[in-house]
C-alpha cells in the first residue's frame, strides 16, 4: 500500500513584531493508520484568520497561546475520504479545526457536517462560518441598530464588515465602511450597497467620516482599533453603541492608545467587546439567516484564494497587512 504524505505547517517560532516567513516551518508526515471509529478528512480550504496572529504570541489574551512547534491552528472544511466511524460516509463534506495541514483525522468529535450544494464549501469559512456570525452577533446583539440610525463598520470589504454593513442595510440604516483604498471602498459602495465608504488611507477619516455620517454615528462596529475609532468616537451621537469586535491596527504590536475614553460618558456610550466563541447559542440562528440569504445571492461576499498550504504564510502575513481583498482562504486541493 502507498503511504499517503500530510503536508502540515508547524509555529516555528513567535514573532516579535511583524509576523515572517520564518515564524512557519513546513513539515511532511506519514498519515497513519485509521483506527476504529476514526474518520480521515482531506482537506480542501483553510481559513486564514487575523486571530491566528494572537495565538501566535505568548501573552495574556482570552484564549491560550498556540504552542511552537505545533500545527497552526485553523477552521478548515474538506471531504471524508476514509471512514471507519458509523456517523461519517467517504464524500461527506465537513468543517473542522483541522489547522494548516492536507489532511485531519479526527474520531468524530469537532467534525460538523456541511452542504455543498447550494454554498460553495469556501464560504462555510466566511460568510457563513465564524465571520459571519461575528458580524451577525456584532450587529444584532449589540448594535441593535433601528432602521433610519447610521451605522459605520471598519475593514469593511472584509470577511466580518461585509456582513455587518449588508445586514445593517437590511435592517433599514444609512451605512457607512471604512477601508483602505479606492477599489476597496469601489467595491463596498457599488457591490454591497453601503451608502458610503471612507478611504483611511487616503487620510482624514474623520472629515471622511462626517461628511458621509451627516446624522452623527449610532453604531460602530471597530475591527480595527487606533486612530480609526477615535474618529468614529468623537461623531458618536448620544446614548451610541461600539461593538468591540478586533483591533488589527495593533495587532503586530503597535500601542493602540484610546484618545478621548471621556466621551464614552460624554456621549452616555455603550461599548462592548465580545468573542463570538463565546455565544455559541447564537450561532445556529445566525448561520439560518446568513445561509438562506448567502444561498439566495442577498448576502454577498468576496473571498481571496492563495493556492496551496505552501502559500498560506505570505498569505497571512498580507492578512495583517491588508493585502486580502474579502475573505481569505488557501485553496488546498
Ligand atoms: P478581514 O477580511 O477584514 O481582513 C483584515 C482586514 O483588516 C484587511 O483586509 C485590512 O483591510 C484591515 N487592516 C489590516 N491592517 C490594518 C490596519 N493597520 N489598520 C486598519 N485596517 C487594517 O478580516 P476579518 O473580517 O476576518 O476580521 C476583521 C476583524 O474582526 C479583525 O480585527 C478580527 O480580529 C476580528 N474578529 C473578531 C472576532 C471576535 O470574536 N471578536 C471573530 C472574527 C474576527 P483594509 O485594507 O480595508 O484596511
Amino acid at each position: 500500500m502507498t503511504e499517503t504524505i500530510n503536508r502540515q505547517i508547524l509555529l516555528a517560532s513567535r514573532p516579535q513584531g511583524a509576523v515572517t516567513p520564518d515564524n512557519f516551518r513546513l513539515v511532511e508526515t506519514v498519515l497513519p493508520p485509521l483506527q476504529d471509529g476514526q474518520v480521515r478528512v482531506r482537506n480542501h480550504f483553510l481559513s486564514l484568520d487575523p486571530y491566528m496572529r494572537g495565538r501566535m504570541n505568548d501573552g495574556k489574551s482570552y484564549a491560550a497561546p498556540q504552542p511552537v512547534g505545533e500545527v497552526m491552528i485553523g477552521g478548515t472544511v474538506g471531504e471524508v475520504v476514509a471512514s471507519r466511524n458509523g456517523h461519517w460516509q467517504v464524500g461527506d463534506h465537513v468543517g473542522a479545526m483541522f489547522g494548516w495541514q492536507e489532511f485531519g483525522t479526527s474520531d468524530g468529535s469537532g467534525l460538523q457536517k456541511v452542504d455543498a450544494s447550494a454554498i460553495p464549501l469556501s464560504a462555510y469559512l466566511g460568510v457563513v462560518g465564524m465571520p459571519g456570525v461575528t458580524g451577525w452577533y456584532g450587529l444584532n446583539r449589540i448594535l441593535k441598530p433601528v432602521a433610519g440610525e447610521t451605522v459605520v463598520v471598519s475593514a469593511a470589504s472584509g470577511a466580518v464588515g461585509s456582513v455587518v454593513g449588508q445586514l445593517a442595510k437590511r435592517h433599514g440604516c444609512r451605512v457607512v465602511g471604512i477601508a483602505g483604498g479606492a477599489e476597496k471602498c469601489s467595491y463596498v459602495k457599488d457591490e454591497l450597497g453601503f451608502d458610503a465608504c471612507v478611504d483611511y488611507k487616503a487620510g482624514d477619516v474623520l472629515g471622511g467620516l462626517k461628511a458621509a455620517a451627516p446624522q452623527g454615528i449610532d453604531g460602530y462596529f471597530d475591527n480595527v482599533g487606533g486612530p480609526t475609532l477615535d474618529a468614529a468616537m468623537v461623531l458618536m451621537n448620544a446614548f451610541g453603541r461600539i461593538a468591540v469586535c478586533g483591533a488589527i491596527a495593533g495587532y503586530d504590536g503597535a500601542p493602540l492608545v484610546m484618545k478621548y475614553p471621556t466621551l464614552i460618558l460624554i456621549s452616555r456610550l455603550k461599548v462592548e467587546g465580545f468573542i463570538v466563541s463565546e455565544h455559541m447559542e447564537v450561532w445556529p440562528e445566525a448561520l439560518g439567516q446568513l445561509g438562506g440569504l448567502a444561498a439566495s445571492g442577498q448576502l454577498k461576499y468576496r473571498e481571496s484564494v492563495a493556492e496551496g498550504l505552501q502559500s498560506a504564510p505570505e498569505a497571512f502575513i498580507g492578512l495583517l497587512k491588508g493585502r486580502n481583498f474579502g475573505k481569505q482562504v488557501v485553496k488546498l486541493i
